[in-house]
């Protein structure tokens, strides 16, 4: 396992219903260090926001950040990220040459569906609101007719902004997906699907959960994701390659990882590389992780001690 790709919100940040290990994101940095496993963000938030997360949440910094569901894929630059010009290239063909703008104007007027603030729109990505209680199928139909109509390739992306009761569509090139972007970074690092790990926990994710790069969806992704990550790797064949974290790997002292957020990514690195779980069990080894990457909750305690 050579390189990380992961999910941000509700798979590596802990913004979700259920609670996190506070081991969990200093074992899985020290895991990280250990094996010398590169490390990507791969995130429906734009790069701004990637950014805010890293801040945020004390996140490592990462070797790559796949940004906008896909449509972005931003490399390290002396003292900040540049855009990728070859992947903007790369999936720029689907679109025929047209914009975010041109493919707003195709799609003006179909009911149900608003779209979203400017700073979530960019050249290559197109997004709407919808009601949760929408008819999906009928809004997704609508979409694709139009866009069929004037020969754009296009993926519609759904997903659930639970924190604000809505929908998300986005409108992506038909390659600008997560999956593509990290087909894209594992070519430029020449790895095999077994070097890489995808982690991630909802719809925008399930495509990649089902891949043939080895993948784990952590514990508490939600139902709808679970059973259609269940469904389409049995169709795929990829069952081998997508995992489901479920909580309750033990590790030193007698404790257990719960499988939600980091500690789900830690059972799917070690579902793939079983000789990884030594480390787990070794006291030494996760005492060291504890006092290089105090976890925030000891650190506020001995902030305020
Ligand atoms: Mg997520």
């Amino acid at each position: 396992m050579k390189l990380l790709c992961t999910d941000l919100d509700r798979t590596l940040l802990p913004n979700g219903d259920e609670p996190e290990c506070a081991m969990a994101r200093p074992l899985l940095w020290q895991m990280l260090d250990t094996h010398g496993v590169s490390l990507a963000y791969v995130s429906g938030r734009d790069l701004d926001r990637v950014l805010d997360a890293i801040d945020e949440y004390e996140l490592r910094q990462p070797d790559f950040i796949v940004a906008d569901v896909g449509s972005s894929l931003y490399l390290p630059d002396t003292g900040g990220w540049i855009n990728s010009e070859d992947w903007q290239r790369t999936i720029a063909i689907d679109w025929d040459g047209m914009t975010g703008d041109d493919i707003k104007q195709h799609l003006r007027g179909i009911d149900g569906l608003r779209e979203q603030e400017a700073s979530r729109q960019s050249l290559l990505k197109t997004s709407y609101y919808f009601a949760l209680d929408a008819d999906r199928e009928a809004l997704t139909d609508q979409v694709a007719d139009r866009l069929e109509a004037v020969n754009v390739q296009a993926a519609l992306v759904m997903s659930d902004d639970i924190e604000n009761a809505v929908g998300l569509l986005d409108v992506l090139p038909r390659q600008a997906n997560k999956s593509g972007a990290i087909r894209y970074v594992r070519s430029l690092l020449e790895l095999a699907p077994a070097d890489v790990l995808f982690a991630g926990d909802s719809g925008n994710d399930v495509a990649a959960l089902v891949s043939a790069v080895s993948a784990v969806a952590v514990a508490n992704a939600d139902t709808d994701t679970q059973q259609a990550i269940s469904h389409k790797s049995r169709l795929l064949g990829t069952e081998a390659s997508t995992y489901q974290a479920v909580g309750g790997l033990k590790i030193a002292g007698d404790r257990s990882l719960n499988g939600n957020y980091a500690s789900g990514i830690i059972e799917g690195l070690v579902h793939y590389q079983p000789a990884w779980r030594t480390y787990l069990l070794d006291d030494n080894w996760v005492a060291e992780a504890l006092e290089r990457y105090p976890p925030a909750s000891l650190a506020v305690a001995s902030k305020s001690a």
